[in-house]
């Protein structure tokens, strides 16, 4: 139904609301910073974000009415580049996760050293409940709002959950318009035919897939023997059980909205996207074919596999389920799945974690890619894409592996060091102004 003109709707959170996305993001920082000795004026520069941007956005919908819905804006850092990072649209959207969002993209940039800050943007909002109509209006509002913000060298948004490359065409057409210029480089994660780039849509689960491999050498695994769960089953989850399963691991588990489906014999992920071809979720997969429909969704987390890919969303595994965890490796598809306590319990137990800010970085990765190639107006082959993106990923982990051994600490703090260390120096460099 939808709202009165001075109504927001602001819908309850899938959150467990006693976890706060952000004072972990906060505790992950203080333990690298710890280790690093980082004076408080250095803390106080870079912890925290530097621009917090709320508005209304008063929609006019197809049946006449009008509806407001809340939004957001944060720039985390923007010492090394303009600030980059997602807009997400998804009805528990809250400040507290934008900011986490934003931090995690100040140090995921950093971590894989591409010239960018952090941001990221959030509308409370059901994007499946609106007609292509409103979500055009919607998206167009957002944009126009922050209009001041936005800007090739100043604020690059691109997709998160919730949001897609048609959603980025209407970003860049408002920009556009209202400068008077055509500025593919206002956004990433365009359509190819508006200057997107060549492997963007399975960048993040590619870049995903490269630091896995590096993982797995590193435990003396084989992927050709392992069994993988995936939850999530959106543009990171289902192009990572595809790749997982070209690599010939045996995909065990998957999920989505609609719950967590099952065959311990392995899921014919290709299969999949012929169903979702036809379906919107995976609803009727477990009987069309011949998966078992979990009781409880969330006990794909703890079943008995090698790896795990949380692939959802923030907060998944917790002090909860942290001790039921079975897979021995673990990549953060998703930003912010595990949190601070689960991270000691995880660690206790020896599981290996590839944290998101670096597993999840080929999306920012050939975003940037995307990024140079509108400002060249000279646009690269997909085998170029998928040179930069493998040895940036690779050389990436390896510098995060050493640093970790160096300072005998987990992947996490290990990725938070290097990339805190690069936003420190550009800082400092940058120095005060006025
Ligand atoms: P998406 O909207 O394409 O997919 C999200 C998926 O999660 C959908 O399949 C949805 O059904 C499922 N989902 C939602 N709630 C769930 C729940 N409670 N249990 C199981 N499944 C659930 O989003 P995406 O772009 O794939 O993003 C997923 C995660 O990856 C987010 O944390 C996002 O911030 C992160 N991420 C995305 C990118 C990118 O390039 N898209 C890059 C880096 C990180």
């Amino acid at each position: 139904m939808p709202t009165a003109m001075n109504e927001v709707r602001d819908l309850p959170s899938y959150n467990d609301s006693t976890i706060s996305a952000f004072d972990n993001a906060m505790k992950q920082f203080d333990a690298a910073a710890e280790v690093l000795n980082l004076t408080t004026d250095q803390v106080a520069v870079i912890k925290e974000p530097r621009r917090v941007t709320e508005v209304k956005l008063p929609i006019r919908m197809d049946n006449g009415s009008i509806q407001v819905f809340k939004a957001y804006r944060v720039q985390h850092n923007i010492a090394r580049g303009p600030a980059k990072g997602g807009v997400r649209f998804h009805q528990d959207v809250n400040l507290d996760e934008v900011k986490a969002l934003a931090f995690w993209m100040t140090y995921k940039c950093a971590v894989v050293n591409v010239p960018f800050g952090g941001g990221k943007g959030g509308v409370i909002v059901e994007p499946s409940k609106l007609s292509k109509g409103e979500l055009e209006r919607l998206a167009r509002r957002y944009f126009a709002e922050m209009m001041d913000l936005f800007g090739p060298d100043k604020d690059v948004p691109a997709p998160d959950v919730g949001t897609n490359p048609q959603i980025m065409s209407w970003f860049m057409d408002t920009y556009s318009m209202h400068h008077g210029e055509f500025t593919p480089a206002v956004v990433t994660g365009k359509p190819i035919e508006l200057g997107g780039s060549e492997g963007r849509t399975e960048a993040t689960a590619q870049g995903l897939m490269y630091t896995v491999e590096e993982a797995v050498k590193h435990l003396g695994m084989d992927l050709k023997k392992c069994a993988v769960a995936v939850q999530g089953f959106g543009n990171v989850g289902s192009y990572s059980a595809k790749l997982f399963h070209k690599a010939g691991s045996k995909i065990v588990a998957i999920s989505d909205v609609s719950g967590a489906y099952r065959n311990e014999k392995g899921i014919d992920i290709p299969k999949i996207f012929d169903y979702l071809k036809d379906h919107k979720t995976l609803e009727g997969v477990d009987k069309a074919m011949g998966l078992t429909k979990m009781k409880n969704a969330m006990e794909l987390l703890e079943l008995p596999v090698d790896i795990l890919v949380p692939a959802a969303l923030e907060n998944q595994i917790t002090k909860k389920n942290a001790d039921k965890i079975k897979a021995k490796l673990i990549a953060e598809g998703a930003n912010g799945p595990i949190t601070t306590d689960a991270d000691n319990t995880l660690n206790q137990k020896g599981t290996f974690v590839i944290p998101d800010i670096l597993c999840n970085a080929g999306g920012v990765t050939v975003s940037y890619l995307e990024w140079v190639q509108n400002r060249m107006g000279y646009y690269w082959r997909d085998e170029r894409i998928q040179e930069d993106l493998s040895r940036i990923m690779k050389q990436s982990f390896q510098a995060v592996l050493e640093t970790s051994k160096q300072y005998k600490v987990d992947m996490r703090v290990a990725a938070f060091i290097v990339s805190i260390q690069r936003v420190t120096r550009a800082s400092e460099m940058r120095g005060l102004y006025a």
